[in-house]
C-alpha cells in the first residue's frame, strides 16, 4: 500500500529520548530527532508529535510497589510534559517553531490542548508537540498518539521504536524473530505483539489510520520511510 504523506504524527517514546542512558533525557538524541523532524518538514510534510514519559516515570511502576495507580499515572503524564519541553528546546535550537500543548492545563508552562488550537498552530507551520498523554489515567501515550492523530486528520501515525518494525518476538533477545512487512490491526491485536497497546490499535483501526512502525534510533529513517525506503512495518486493513 502506497501512502502519500502530507501530514503525519510521530510518536516519540520516553525510552527513545533516553538514548543509551538509564534514565532521563539524552539531549544529543533529542537534537537528532529534532533534526529528523526538520528533514521531514523540508520535504513539505507537516509533522506533529506525541511524546511519552517512560524514561522518567510510569504509573504502573508506582502501582507495582503498592502505590496508587492514578497518582502514578498523573506523575507519568507530568513526565511527558518534561520530555515535550526538551523536544521543543531541541527544535528551537535548529530554528523550528514548535509549540507544546498539554492535555492537562498548566498555562505558566505551555498552552492547553484543544483540537482547534492544535490545528491553528499546524496551519501556521509550527510543529505541535502534544504533552500530558490523553489527560486521563489508565491510558498510554500510544493511545494519546492514536487519538491526536485522528483529531489532526493525519495520513499516518509513525510509531518510533527501538527496532525497524514489528517482529514476532523481541529481535534483540530472539535472533529467530520474524519481521513483518505488513500486518492488519486485527493481526496486531490477535498476536498480542508488544508494540502498542490494544486501546491504541483499536482507535487507529476505527479511524482507518495507518500505523508505521520504524526505528527511531536510525538517523534519517523517519524521512526514508516516508519515501518508501528502508525497513518498516505498515499496519493497515488490507
Ligand atoms: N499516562 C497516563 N495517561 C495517558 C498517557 C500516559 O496516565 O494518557 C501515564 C502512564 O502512567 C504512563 C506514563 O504516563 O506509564 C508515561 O507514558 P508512556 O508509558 O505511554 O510513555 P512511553 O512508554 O511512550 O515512554
Amino acid at each position: 500500500m502506497t501512502i502519500r504523506f502530507k501530514r503525519v504524527l510521530l510518536k516519540v517514546s520516553g525510552e527513545a529520548l533516553m538514548g543509551a542512558q538509564g534514565f532521563g533525557i539524552d539531549v544529543a538524541v533529542a537534537d537528532r530527532i529534532a533534526g529528523d523532524i526538520r528533514e521531514a518538514r523540508n520535504l513539505g510534510i507537516e509533522v506533529s508529535v506525541v511524546v511519552g514519559g517512560g524514561n522518567i516515570f510510569r504509573g504502573v511502576a508506582v502501582a507495582s510497589k503498592g502505590g496508587d495507580r492514578v497518582t502514578g499515572d498523573q506523575m507519568g503524564m507530568l513526565a511527558t510534559v518534561i520530555n515535550a519541553l526538551a523536544l521543543r528546546t531541541s527544535l528551537a535550537k535548529i530554528g523550528i517553531d514548535a509549540v507544546v500543548l498539554s492535555a492537562i492545563p498548566m498555562p505558566e508552562i505551555c498552552e492547553s490542548f484543544s483540537q482547534l488550537v492544535a490545528l491553528a498552530h499546524a496551519e501556521k507551520g509550527r510543529v505541535v508537540i502534544f504533552a500530558g498523554g490523553t489527560g486521563n489515567p489508565f491510558f498510554t501515550t500510544d493511545s494519546a498518539a492514536a487519538l491526536r492523530a485522528a483529531e489532526m486528520g493525519v495520513d499516518a501515525l509513525f510509531k518510533g521504536t527501538q527496532v525497524d518494525g514489528v517482529y514476532s518476538a523481541d529481535p534483540r533477545k530472539n535472533p529467530n524473530a520474524e519481521r513483518y512487512v505488513s500486518l492488519t490491526y486485527l493481526d496486531m491485536l490477535a498476536r498480542d505483539l508488544a508494540v502498542m497497546d490494544a486501546a491504541a490499535i483499536s482507535l487507529a483501526r476505527e479511524n482507518k489510520l495507518p500505523i508505521i512502525v520504524f526505528n527511531i534510533h536510525e538517523p534519517g529513517a523517519f524521512t526514508a520511510v516516508m519515501q518508501g525506503e528502508g525497513k518498516f512495518t505498515t499496519v493497515v486493513d488490507h
